[in-house]
């Protein structure tokens, strides 16, 4: 049973972090929450879920843009079962306009953050003789949209790195995935409905519908409690040959 290991979460205090960690603590799992701010509200969050699940639940603040930080983050965790990198975010340009500062953020933390969280954690995993690293990717890990270079590009190496991982750890009890999701209605994604509405002069449930969910078969958004279980069976014994592949929660989106 996975109660009783430590998980850490980066990029946790919203969205489908949240809801891992969550999920994972209700199935009694320690947890570490992560983001690059060190509020009193993330702290309390931490201590929320541990208080709601009966886990050791705490916060520790690290930039998963830089290096060092990332590093940091699993030294001052001090254990780490289960490694879910999950810390991102998205521009929308094209190549032309992109700017480089937001090619380089984005590359930064939604790919080269899991290299270093897993280059500190592998030791840990190898000592405690077993180890789960789940890598949220994404279906732009799979296919492309225009627009989204820098985001397509690093979930593509995530989705790389996740095989790399797997192939250097397929004799031991460690095992290395992503799950790519397609939309969910995080608060990142909520905040772009209303604009959108102006954009096309629709109701919410059109912009919903033909504009976000135009490309998910279901047109029903995932949920962060779906991934949250996705990464718990990805943890179960079930799971232990699974290794090295994507398992993708998007309503037929990379069917079509
Ligand atoms: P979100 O904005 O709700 O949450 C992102 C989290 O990352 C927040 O806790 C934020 O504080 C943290 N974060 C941002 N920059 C950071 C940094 N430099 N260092 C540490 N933490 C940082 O976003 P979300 O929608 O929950 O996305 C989470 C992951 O899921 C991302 O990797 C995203 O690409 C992926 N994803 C999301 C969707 C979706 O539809 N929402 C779909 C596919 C994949």
């Amino acid at each position: 049973s996975v109660a009783g290991k430590t998980a850490i979460i980066t990029g946790s205090t919203s969205g489908i972090g949240l809801g891992i960690a969550e999920e994972m603590a209700k199935a009694g799992v320690n947890v570490v929450l992560n983001s690059f701010t060190d509020s009193d509200e993330d702290h309390a969050l931490a201590a929320r879920i541990g208080k709601d699940h009966g886990v050791a639940a705490r916060y520790i603040k690290a930039d998963m843009s830089k290096a060092e930080d990332c590093r940091a983050l699993i030294d001052q965790a001090g254990a780490c079962d289960i490694l879910v990198n999950n810390a991102g975010i998205q521009h929308v340009a094209g190549i032309e306009e992109f700017p480089t500062e937001k090619w380089d953020a984005i590359i930064a933390i939604n790919l080269c953050s899991a290299f270093h969280t897993t280059a500190a954690a592998l030791p840990m995993m190898r000592k405690a003789g077993w180890g789960r690293v789940i890598n949220v990717a994404s279906a732009h890990g799979l296919t492309a949209s225009p627009y989204k270079s820098a985001y397509v590009a690093a979930k593509h190496g995530v989705v790389g790195l996740t095989k790399v991982t797997a192939l250097e750890t397929a004799q031991e009890p460690i095992t290395a995935n992503a799950i790519c999701p397609g939309y969910v209605l995080t608060p990142l994604v909520e905040a772009q409905i209303p604009d959108t509405m102006k954009e096309y002069d629709m109701s919410r449930e059109d912009v919903i519908k033909n504009v976000m969910l135009q490309r998910q078969p279901s047109k029903e958004f995932a949920t962060v409690e779906q991934l949250g279980g996705t990464a718990l069976y990805l943890c179960s014994d079930a799971a232990a040959q699974v290794t090295g592949t994507t398992i993708s929660v998007d309503g037929g989106w990379t069917a079509l």
